[in-house]
């Protein structure tokens, strides 16, 4: 499947340019996704809420919206997942690197007809 160098897209045969930003696209598969691990430690990454997700159901539906920023190259992590704490959690944010907030929001925003992800 071509994929596009850019926004890390996989696209059907076939198709010669991103549909998101014109980019001639590549052959093969595109890279794996990064690890997430990664962006934790580099000083210099800076990792912003592109949503916030609240209720009984945050947990959930933060999980199904980082399982979909990843499964488009995104690395992405969820605030206090790696914590001991086993009380409900309120408030659930999905953190990115700031360099892919406005790609994660359009992003979450194609896959908002999905009731689950509405706020
Ligand atoms: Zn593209």
């Amino acid at each position: 499947m071509p994929y596009c160098p850019d926004c890390s897209i996989e696209y059907v045969e076939g198709t010669d340019h991103c549909e998101d930003c014109g980019a001639t696209l590549f052959p093969g598969s595109p890279p794996a996704p990064p690890d997430n691990l990664e962006i934790l430690s580099p000083k210099d990454v800076r990792l912003v809420p592109v949503r916030v997700f609240a209720g009984g159901t945050a947990q959930m539906n933060a999980d199904l919206a980082r399982n979909i920023l990843q499964s488009q190259g995104i690395p992405c992590i969820l605030q206090g997942e790696n914590s001991a704490e086993m009380l409900p959690v309120l408030d659930v944010p999905v953190l990115v690197r700031e360099q892919d907030v406005a790609r994660a929001e359009r992003i979450l925003r194609d896959y908002a007809g999905a009731r689950i992800l509405e706020d």
